[in-house]
């Protein structure tokens, strides 16, 4: 605590990113960053986005368009959409913090309503309900914003309960698949959650960070922006939904930070007002080059999505085969348990032999880590290790 704090500010408990260790020599399996490099293209883009002869860069002295128009229109080409439907930003993070901030009311004390995790005291009515096990920003966001939540319980097998979020609320969001479970909630039950909401005027955010890893292993080519999980082509028909991307994980551009949502253009212009008000340019030129570059390169990164799914599954035979619990993962990491060792044990243990992973120190997820798919080398090693623990 510092006195130069206001109360804003001691209020906050910010989220905890995964380490990004400044030396190299340990396998990074933490932060769900893609082993393969982006496309060509993207590189290809941002240079002559940066421009200038002998690459001086000469274009960068120009603010970047503030409307983002370039990676718009790459992802509404993609899907069939209208720009007006699209919005852009600095990370699929910034596009949920506005989200937040956009739609949902921020709660004020009412006598005999519920208490949050967080003391909020508030009508049950008027709560934003996220999942008690998933991406653990949501409730920084919350607090952030001064949002009252409640945090419906994952089934014992870990999956979600899509009829624990039809109930009247001040919003929904949930990763599809989640996070760190890696589960995946059918389409079917998505849409029932926003069709639910929709006449209430309640927005529902599916957080589709993951949703290209959820194809198939056999590689079994799919149309352009077709994906079997995700649920951007029913917008049109569910003004409340807003399903929000990433470029950071199957793009292979956590380094660049550009997400995307997409949305009704009433969604879509709420969050300009939001990031309008907070700063005009969040996506500067080499992200915004980059991230179109990539967006219109799904050929190149069905072939590193696929390689993906096939060593996940791999491993994830390798380990159940070994006496570990995986999870049934849609994503690009898998949620795994020692059978006798804790999670912060385990964590420990892959640690002092060079592997990084992630440990989630809350009640349920206390027995697994996280673990991001590498390459096929790196997960050998990861594979050996596992292997050891177990004698
Ligand atoms: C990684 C991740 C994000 C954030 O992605 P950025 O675009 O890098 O900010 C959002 N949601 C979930 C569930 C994630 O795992």
């Amino acid at each position: 605590m510092s006195r130069f704090w206001n109360s804003r500010t001691r209020a906050l408990s910010p989220y905890m990113p995964g380490e990004q260790p400044q030396n190299r020599a340990c396998i990074k399996l933490n932060t769900n960053e893609n082993p393969y490099p982006p496309s060509p293209r993207v590189m290809e883009a941002i240079a002559r986005a940066a421009g200038g002869a002998g690459g001086c860069g000469e274009r960068l002295r120009l603010y970047p368009d503030p409307a983002c128009r370039e990676l718009r229109e790459a992802v509404a080409e993609r899907w069939g959409l209208k720009m007006e439907q699209v919005f852009a930003g600095n990370g699929s993070d910034e596009v949920l913090a506005f989200a937040f901030a956009a739609f949902f009311e921020t709660g004020s004390p009412i006598a005999g309503g519920v208490v949050s995790a967080d003391g909020f005291v508030t009508r049950r009515e008027a709560a934003v309900l996220f999942p008690d096990i998933t991406y653990s920003f949501y409730p920084v966001y919350a607090r952030l914003w001064g949002v009252p939540y409640e945090c419906p319980r994952l089934q014992d097998d870990f999956s979600i309960d899509y009829t624990s979020f039809l109930a009247p609320c001040g919003g929904v969001v949930f990763p599809n698949p989640n996070a760190p479970t890696g589960m995946a909630m059918s389409r079917e039950h998505v849409l029932a959650i926003a069709r639910y909401h929709a006449a209430r005027g309640v927005a529902v955010i599916v957080d589709e960070a993951y949703v290209d890893f959820a194809g198939a292993a056999d590689g079994a080519s799919r149309a352009c922006g077709a994906d079997p999980l995700s649920v951007i082509d029913s917008i049109e028909d569910h003004p409340n939904l807003l399903v929000v991307r990433t470029l950071s994980k199957s793009a292979s551009l956590a380094g660049l930070r550009a997400g995307f949502a997409v949305g009704n253009e009433e969604l879509v212009e709420g969050l300009c007002r939001v990031r309008d008000s907070f700063n005009s340019y969040p996506v500067d030129r080499l992200a915004l080059a980059g991230a179109a570059a990539a967006v219109r390169d799904a050929a190149y990164y069905e072939e590193t999505t696929r390689k993906i799914i096939a060593t996940r599954e791999r491993v994830s035979a390798a380990l159940v085969e070994k006496g570990y619990t995986a999870l049934p993962s849609s994503a690009n990491f898998l949620f795994i348990r020692h059978p006798a060792l804790t999670g912060a044990e385990f964590f420990t243990r892959l640690r002092e032999a060079g592997i990084l992973v992630r440990h989630f120190n809350t009640e349920r997820a206390a027995d697994f880590v996280r673990v991001s798919i590498g390459t096929d080398a790196d997960m050998d090693v990861f594979l050996a290790v596992c292997a050891k623990e177990m004698l």
